[in-house]
């Protein structure tokens, strides 16, 4: 897919006053500083559509971008963030559950991990929510610059091996990384062939 125009269109923490058109759209959360605002950069072409931050937790809003005129990328608040206060907390985490609970619009999650890291209890804890939800989702594995290719292998497979603890099967996932342009196409070609399902 050839991303034409990315534009910022509202952000907000009220699922309710998200765009009300019915265009098909994917969210995108992750732990902060997994390097989603990154990600949502290198998808999109642009350097700063979505703003990649110093201090972790600081975009606490429902971000929709509108896509080519037909589909909306949305940038979901970083999870899990010890420094954030409990009750900021509480508030994203329910804005969050209602985003994913109301939202009839929104295709697919992506669901982004740092490829050096182990599978963490927050990001089993989301993807069993997204899962009990009945919300298809799809892991992004991210900094992959960071790893050699066996390496990435192993993690990936290890990663794997704890999901399938609790999950029939491994999720789809993608091998992404920013710094290095990779899996951009896999990504936006999985979200064209979607959006002509
Ligand atoms: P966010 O908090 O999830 O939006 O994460 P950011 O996109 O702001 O990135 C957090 C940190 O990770 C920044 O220091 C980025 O430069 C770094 N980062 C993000 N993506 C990559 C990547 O693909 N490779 C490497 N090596 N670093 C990355």
């Amino acid at each position: 897919m050839h991303i034409k125009s990315a534009e910022f269109v509202v952000s907000n923490s009220d699922v309710t006053k998200c765009p009300k058109d019915r265009l098909p759209e994917y969210a995108f959360i992750g732990r902060s500083n997994v390097g989603k605002s990154s990600l949502i950069n290198m998808l999109t072409s642009r350097k700063s559509l979505a703003k990649t931050s110093g201090r972790p937790g600081k975009t606490q809003l429902i971000n929709h971008f509108l896509i080519n005129d037909n589909w909306f990328l949305v940038d979901l608040p970083g999870y899990g963030y010890a420094r954030v206060s409990k009750s900021t907390k509480k508030v994203f985490q329910k804005f969050i559950t209602q985003y994913f609970e109301h939202r009839e619009q929104l295709v697919t999650a992506f669901v982004l991990v740092d490829i050096r890291h182990k599978p963490q209890p927050i990001d089993q804890e989301f993807m069993q929510y997204l899962g009990e939800s009945g919300i298809p989702f799809s892991i992004i594995f991210t900094k992959a610059d960071k790893l050699r290719p066996k390496a990435i292998e192993n993690h990936v497979e290890a990663y794997k091996n704890i999901l399938l603890e609790t999950w029939e099967e491994m999720p789809n996932y993608f091998i992404t990384s920013s710094s290095k342009d990779i899996g951009k196409d896999d990504v936006l070609n999985y979200i064209d062939g979607l959006n002509n399902s």
